[in-house]
């Protein structure tokens, strides 16, 4: 089964993740490993990437959809992948067609990781530190039993910067608007399915395992 995993941060696409690769034998891709693969194996295009993360910039389209094409080439993914975080744009969905047409492939599914933007804030904003210790808390999923100190020591809990409500949001809109034509490119190919990612982690995972199940491998 040949899956694009998608979802915004705090939707919980990495917990599903680990969960569908382990279920069903599949290697799970993302772009960051694929990066790290390339330049340790240093493969040419591995190297061409490196040359320009070495200088702070952004690896080109070109280099990028060439590592992709390497990878899914490999014999791990002849029964099949999990691609996070690839493609991104449009004209990376695009390469990615044309990669697996020459590899005689095609997407089954696009698994989009549904939630509310409410719900994603309190999920990503809820993260509390303590100063004196470094011992992390979640006001929604592990609050400590006294609001702004520490269980472990007495110290004060303070938010980190990246996870402010400014922070936050701005990070998630960036996002949605990268998605959007991404979803609707998947939408009109027929390849994306929504799954609702409010519902527990199980849960959620129920409804993949569903959606999964429809499939022949
Ligand atoms: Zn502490």
């Amino acid at each position: 089964m040949n899956l694009v995993l998608m979802g915004l941060p705090g939707a919980g696409k990495g917990t599903q993740a680990e969960r569908i690769v382990e279920d069903y034998g599949i290697p799970h891709i993302s772009t960051g490993d694929m990066f790290r693969a390339a330049m340790k194996e240093e493969t040419a295009l591995g190297l061409k990437a490196k040359s320009f993360i070495d200088k702070g910039e952004l690896v080109p389209d070109e280099v990028t959809i060439g590592i992709v094409e390497e990878r899914l080439g490999k014999n791990d993914c002849s029964n099949g992948f999990l691609l996070d975080g690839f493609p991104r744009t449009v004209a990376q969905a695009g390469a990615l067609e044309d990669i697996l047409a020459k590899q005689d492939k095609s997407i089954d599914y696009v698994i989009n990781i549904n939630v509310d933007k409410d719900i994603l804030m309190e999920r990503l904003t809820g993260r509390r530190i303590c100063k004196n210790c470094g011992a992390t808390y979640h006001l929604v999923f592990n609050p400590p039993s006294k609001e702004g100190v520490c269980d472990k020591c007495g110290g004060e809990l303070y938010q980190r910067e990246d996870d402010n409500e400014k922070t936050v949001s701005n990070r998630l809109e960036v996002n949605v608007k990268q998605t959007k034509p991404l979803l609707e490119f998947y939408s009109d190919k027929g390849y994306l399915v929504d799954i609702d990612g409010q519902k527990n982690i199980n849960e959620v995972y129920g409804d993949i395992k569903d959606l999964l199940g429809s499939l022949n491998k």
